[in-house]
């Protein structure tokens, strides 16, 4: 141990060489070891690092193969067949080819969108971009709990309309929508739904999701796989409504060109994997853990909950802690790596737009801080980081004018 941490432990602060209770894992989760070392195969010389696209030879093929099994995985999670799977850089990618892909193929038949104001910035600035190439876009409110009722939904369709984008579960406040219910009204109405799917995954069950949706997004490391892979599932009736938005090789069937990469996939496979068998306990490990954070911090006076009481992601715990601002909090948690909002909206001090959408007046909005677990949340995490926040939200309070 260098001498100064040696001081600093004499001196009864033992924590210095602790790492700080990690409850962010919305914004991105630790990799499982053995997604890890199915991607370790195929980084080494003896290990698969052929092309995928190289069907002449032997390299190429064991990567074919490769692809081709983690192809299998990744659908299975959503209950897609793996034809129907398309393999992106992540959520955001996946969601801009299914919106920007989508609307430009059939701007001259229809040019109206739906969707909300709390979705993630992956699904918003696509629509805004979309906005300026001449659609519109019909914003439907939601409860105050942030879901959109089907009523709702059917009232912002019209004649024009051409797809719905709604999240499954939303990145901020944990509210779970009812995507089989949107799922039915848009094919009543003929029109294409496309789902944000990436904190879904994982937490809920989800092998439904292909049988509802015409498009899904979602992402390999918000489920303890690599960052930089992700998938979009294409139903095979909304296939030719799609074009590609990119060009080049043409793998994907032509609507994502480029290299296929070998080792992110085969840890997006394994992930999961990895979800379909482990997921549903995880879940319930993490609503437990969740739940007896709530109750530890719900003992503080003027704490209030953002999202659902009830029915939310097991994963998330958004609360606004009155008189107290977001942002002196965080900086206040040494001990704990939580967020005030989605890591995207955070970078920027704004207060969360999602929060302002459920009616949260700016002040609570910005005294607001989003705690999410993953399959590593302990409870020994959560007792610390409930002892470490009832310290922080005091000290601030006994300190503010
Ligand atoms: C993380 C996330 C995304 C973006 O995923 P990337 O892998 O960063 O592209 C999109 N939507 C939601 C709801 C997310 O949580």
């Amino acid at each position: 141990m260098p001498a100064a941490a040696a001081a600093l432990t004499m001196a009864g602060r033992a924590h210095v060489d602790e790492r700080p209770v990690y409850l962010d894992n919305a914004a991105t989760t630790a990799v499982d070891p053995r997604v890890a070392a199915a991607m370790a195969e195929c980084l080494t010389e003896e290990g698969v690092y052929g092309n995928p696209s190289s069907s002449t030879h032997r390299y190429g093929r064991e990567a074919a193969q490769c692809v081709e099994a983690a192809r299998h995985e990744v659908a299975a999670l959503i209950g897609a067949a793996p034809d129907c799977i398309v393999f992106t850089s992540g959520a955001t990618e996946a969601s801009n080819l299914a919106l920007l892909g989508t609307a430009r193929a059939n701007a001259d038949r229809r040019r109206h969108l739906v969707s909300a104001r709390t979705e993630h910035r992956a699904t918003l600035d696509p629509l805004r971009q979309l906005e300026r190439e001449g659609f519109t876009t019909s914003w439907v409110e939601t409860d105050g709990a942030g879901r959109v009722t089907p009523a709702a939904l059917r009232a912002a369709l019209r004649p024009d309309t051409l797809l719905v984008s709604l999240m499954h579960v939303n990145n901020e406040t944990g509210a779970v929508q009812d995507i089989a219910a949107f799922g039915a009204l848009c094919r009543e109405a003929g029109v294409l739904f496309h789902c944000d799917l990436a904190q879904a995954v994982g937490k809920l069950p989800t092998t439904g999701a292909a049988a509802w949706v015409d498009f899904g997004s979602f992402t390999a490391h918000k489920i303890h796989g690599p960052k930089g892979i992700g998938a979009l599932y294409v139903s095979p009736a909304a296939r030719p409504w799609l074009r590609p938005v990119t060009f080049g090789g043409g793998q994907e069937r032509g609507l994502r060109s480029g290299t296929l990469p070998t080792h992110q996939i085969a840890g997006f496979g394994r992930a999961c994997a990895l979800a379909a068998a482990e997921g549903a306990a995880d879940a319930e490990r993490m609503a437990a853990l969740r739940a007896a954070l709530w109750e530890a911090l719900r003992q503080l006076p003027g704490v209030l909950l953002n999202g659902p009481a009830e029915g939310g992601s097991p994963a998330i715990l958004n609360l606004s802690f009155e008189g107290v601002e977001g942002e002196s909090l965080v900086t206040a948690l040494t001990d704990v790596a939580v967020s005030t909002g989605s890591a995207c909206s955070s970078a920027s001090g704004e207060p969360s737009y999602v929060l302002r959408a459920l009616g949260r007046d700016t002040g609570l909005a910005q005294s607001s801080l989003r705690f999410s677990l993953g399959r590593y949340t302990s409870r020994r995490d959560i007792e610390r980081a409930a002892d470490a926040v009832c310290r922080a939200v005091t000290r601030l309070r006994s300190v503010a004018p």
